[in-house]
Parts: structure tokens; sequence; C-alpha cells
């Protein structure tokens, strides 16, 4: 029982947090230990862990190695199976250790039951039809997943074109509608060209790799916060690279000084970093690609739908004005000077999908040699469909980005009030710190079991050790009394286990940019002139009599 009760503890989301101590208690008391036995055989996954208890192991497995041992070998000894006989290898023993790695290190992933709710956005239904919950971490940033827009025009290709895309781009699989989404995303993106892919980490990956591979000597400068794929598309182009500390372009021009200036150089970078929420400093990184004669690789991923007059990104946004009166390439914006631009379907767009934007020869280069665009099937006509309404329909629909910033903007100043300590950026994400992974986890579970909100905790290794967080994603969707609801939530939670607030980060002297002394607090990338909320705070200065003007 002992050994099953170590193996739940592991397996189990629900009872991970309990202490062994009360589950042996449980365990030991007959009746109670009969019924959390019946419990643990209607749950996914208990029944699973249980299953593998009584699943022999071999002997000279390297799972032998570990304490992990079946009920059955506790009580009499196992028969010698067929399997641990055998000189070949264990690989289900291999699993298991590695396994084994992720719970020990606490990188284990849980994922939860969550299935969101078209018609009651940003509501979902958990494991049981009856439980909802309100979703405060999706990437489905502005609602546009269940936007009528999208559905119905999906709905509609669904019925005259079919499930499936038929075949790779190459073969049967190159339809009209991919082909007007690609000239979709160059307009939007002010370039020739762009190239739909299953995903952006398959866009980043297959573009990096591909691109960084066949250019003589390619030297990569990569952000360290880079996303995954990126650094997979830098790995798999056997490329050099050169790390920068994030966002440091002091660092960065160092490194560039250090390689010779005829050599081909990429700058990857993000624009919005999705776990911090800092924003990467596009003009200068596109003044220093110019000096040093490298190309710029900007992964819009996290702004793409948010930022902009037309939902480009933030090199758009950074030309607000210029670029809403005159959207098109060749305007002098700092959009233009981007060589290459890659971006998702899958997350303010509200699909799936993801794509490069570029020059005619480059995106003709890629579509050219890179296996992760040629030998796949390309992306269903319904969801291409989906995707290019909802660019369309962005491109024109400025409310959806305006409301997500206004209620990001509610949740970062309620939360400060309280000390409730926010990683300080300017965009709209909300990254909430717990700095251990334990209570992260912990404050991730009590606000779904006892709050009805879900919020992700993020652990290593997505963030560094010692900075585990809840990442909050505010939306167009979500109102006052929601908002509402989430604050009071974490300020109990944070009450009653006594998390860190943002003046015993002070103390500590300051962690992942919170309580930082001194640090100047970052301008929002939305002004409230584009947010229209310059004649409000006016118009209450009139009323108050606090107005300079
Ligand atoms: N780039 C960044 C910065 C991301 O955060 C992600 C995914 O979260 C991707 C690329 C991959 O995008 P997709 O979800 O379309 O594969």
């Amino acid at each position: 029982m002992e050994v099953a009760l170590m193996q739940a503890k592991k397996s189990c989301p629900f009872i991970h947090v309990t202490s062994t101590s009360t589950l042996k208690r449980l365990s030991n008391n007959a009746s109670s230990g009969n019924g959390l036995l019946r419990k643990a055989q209607q749950c996914p996954v208990m029944s699973q862990a249980m299953g593998q208890q009584a699943r022999p192991l071999s002997t000279s497995s390297i799972a032998a190695q570990t304490p992990t041992k079946t009920v059955k070998a506790e009580v009499k000894p196992t028969p010698v199976s067929h399997h641990s006989k055998s000189k070949h290898f264990d690989y289900e023993a291999f699993y298991q250790h590695e396994l084994e790695k992720k719970h020990q290190d606490k990188s284990y992933r849980y994922f939860n039951n969550i299935n969101r709710l078209a018609q009651k956005f940003p509501r979902a239904h958990t494991a049981r039809v009856e439980d909802e919950v309100t979703v405060w971490c999706a990437n489905d940033y502005l609602g546009m997943g269940r936007n009528p827009v999208l559905t119905e025009t999906m709905k509609r290709t669904l019925d005259r074109y079919g499930a499936g895309a038929g075949g790779t781009r190459n073969i049967a699989g190159n339809a009209d509608l991919h082909l007007r989404l690609e000239s979709e995303l160059a307009d939007l993106h002010h370039k020739e060209g762009a190239l739909v892919f299953s995903s952006c980490y398959v866009a980043n990956d297959a573009t990096l790799s591909t691109v960084a591979g066949k250019l003589p000597g390619c030297v990569i400068f990569s952000d360290a916060l880079n996303h995954a794929s990126m650094i997979q598309g830098v790995r798999h182009s056997g490329a050099q690279k050169k790390i920068f500390r994030h966002n440091d372009m002091a660092h960065l021009e160092e490194l560039l000084q250090s390689v010779d200036p005829s050599v081909p150089k990429i700058i990857a970078f993000e624009s919005v970093y999705s776990m911090c929420g800092s924003i990467g400093p596009i003009r200068e990184i596109v003044d220093l690609a110019k000096k040093y004669g490298a190309i710029t690789f900007l992964d819009e991923v996290h702004a793409v739908g948010m930022y902009g007059p037309r939902g480009a990104g933030v090199a758009e946004h950074l030309d607000y004005d210029l670029n809403a009166a005159q959207p098109t390439m060749g305007n002098g914006s700092v959009l233009d000077e981007i060589d290459i631009i890659t971006g998702t379907l899958g997350k303010a767009y509200g699909v799936v999908g993801g794509y490069i934007a570029g020059s005619a020869l480059f995106v003709d280069m890629v579509r050219s040699y890179a296996p992760g665009f040629i030998f796949t099937t390309s992306l269903p006509p319904a969801v291409v469909s989906g995707a290019l309404e909802s660019v369309k329909y962005l491109k024109e629909s400025t409310v959806e980005r305006e409301m997500q910033q206004i209620n990001t903007r509610d949740v970062k100043s309620r939360l400060g009030e309280l000390g409730i300590p926010v990683v300080p950026n300017p965009s709209h994400i909300v990254p909430v710190l717990l700095g251990d992974a334990a209570a992260a986890k912990l404050a991730s579970d009590e606000l779904l079991s006892e709050h009805g909100i879900y919020v992700q905790s993020i652990n290593y290794p997505t963030v560094p050790r010692g900075e585990e967080r809840l990442r909050i994603t505010p939306t167009p969707g979500h109102n006052g009394k929601m908002i509402d609801h989430l604050v009071d939530s974490l300020e109990r939670i944070w009450d009653r286990y006594d998390f860190k607030r943002v003046n015993d980060w002070v103390e500590q002297g300051g962690c992942a940019g919170v309580g930082v002394e001194n640090a100047v607090p970052p301008t929002p990338m939305w002004t409230d002139k584009q947010l229209g909320l310059d004649k409000v705070i006016e118009e209450r200065a009139v009323r108050s009599g606090t107005s300079v003007v």
C-alpha cells in the first residue's frame, strides 16, 4: 500500500499536494482505505498508475535500481517473466526512468481537463460537464476562437470542401484559400510574400534551420529568452550561435562586433516574450542589424492580432499613427525594415497554423527547401478559411484588442494595490510571481478547486527555477465581476499561505523584476490616447477640479 501511495502521489494531480502522512492515515484506516482505493479506480490518472503497479517489471531494468517495486513483488516474489529474461533493451523501464527524473526535478507536467465553451467564453467545463470555471490563462487572447465571423465561415467551408486538405502543398493541398491567406498575411506585415505552415513552431524551426543552414558560414544571434521553436531551428541549422542577454543591446552589439563584417548574420528575437511580458527593442535591433550587415528574424507570435492599428504586431504598433493613416508597404515605418516576421494563427487569431512573411525570394527559397513546409499535409480548408476571416476581421476591428488592454491594466493595478507581485511589463501578460514550484502549483490547484478559476502554473524549464509563476491573460471577454472574483481569490490564497508580496521581494533584493528598488515602471505599449482613455481621464480631472488644461 505504501508503494502504491508513493506512486499515486507522483502521478495524481489531485493528491499530489496532500501530505504522505495524511494519505497513509487514510489508507491504513480500513473503511476509508477502501474508499480511497475505490475512488482511485474511478480516476483516469490513478487507475492508469495502479495498472502500472500491477505490471511486473524486469529485474534487470533501470527501474529495478529505483525504489519503485510492484505491489505483487512486495507480497510474494514476482515470477520471472519472459520479459525479464530477455537481453533486449527494456524500453518501458527506460521511459519510466526518464519520467522519474521529471518528477524529481519537479518539472513533470500535469494537464488539466479544460473544455472551453464557445457560447460562454471565457468559461469552460472541467472533467465533469457540470463543473464550470473561468479560464484566465488561454492564448485565445481575443476570444476569436468562438467568433461567429470565423465559425460560420468554417462551417460553410467544411460543407463545401470537406475535412482535410488532401495532401501536401505540392500534391493536391494547395487551394485558393491557402493562397488568399498568404496574400492577406503578406499585406498585413508589409511584405512581398508569406508562407503558411502547420504551426509557428514548425515555421520557426523550418525557416531558421533552412535559411541559416544554407547561408555560408552564417552566425545566429539569439535572445536568451527566445522560444523553444527558435532554439530548435538554430540547432537544426548547424550554424554557429551567439546568445545575447535578454533585450541587452550592448551585449548584442559586442557579439556582432566579434564577427567578420562579410559573414552572413541573423538576429533572432521576439516582440512580446510570453512568460514575462517584456517587449523586444525592435528599432534598436533593426539599427544594429543595418550597422553590422545582419538580417532580422522577428517572432510576433504573442503580438499578432493584438498590437498595431491592423493587428500586425508590435513592429506595426511602434508607428501607430503612420500605419493607421497609410497601411501599406513602403510607408517608411520600422515594420518595413524587418526582414523576416513569423506569426501564429493559433493564438489571437483563434484557429491554428503558423506563417512567415518576407521578401518574395526569401519566401520562395523556404517554400522550395524547407522540409517542415514541403513534406507535410497542408492545413485543412476550413481552418484556413477561419484564419483568413480572423486576420481580415482584426485588420478592421480594434475593439477586441483595446478591451484586452483595458482589462489587463485593471488586473495589474488591482493586484498592485494589494501587493500581489506582478512581473512588471508593458504588454498584455500578467505574470504573478510565486518563486517556488510547489507554491505555484498549490496556488493554481486552489484557484481551480476552490474558486472556479483556471490559471496554469508555470514552472521550470519554461521559466528559471525560483521564478515560478501564474501566467494570467485577460481578454475582452472577462467582465468586471470576473475581475473582482479573480483579484479576491488571489488575495485569499496569498493570505492563507502567506505567499510573498512585493515588500517581501524587496527585502530579498528583488526577483524576476519584482521588488527591484528604484526600478522605473514600464510604460504600457498601448498609450492612454490609443485606448481612448486620455479623454476619460481628462473628463474625470475636470469633474474633480484637478485639470491642468
Ligand atoms: N513562438 C513563440 C514565441 C511561442 O510562444 C510559440 C508558442 O507558444 C510559438 C512560436 C509556436 O507557435 P504555435 O503555437 O503556432 O506552434
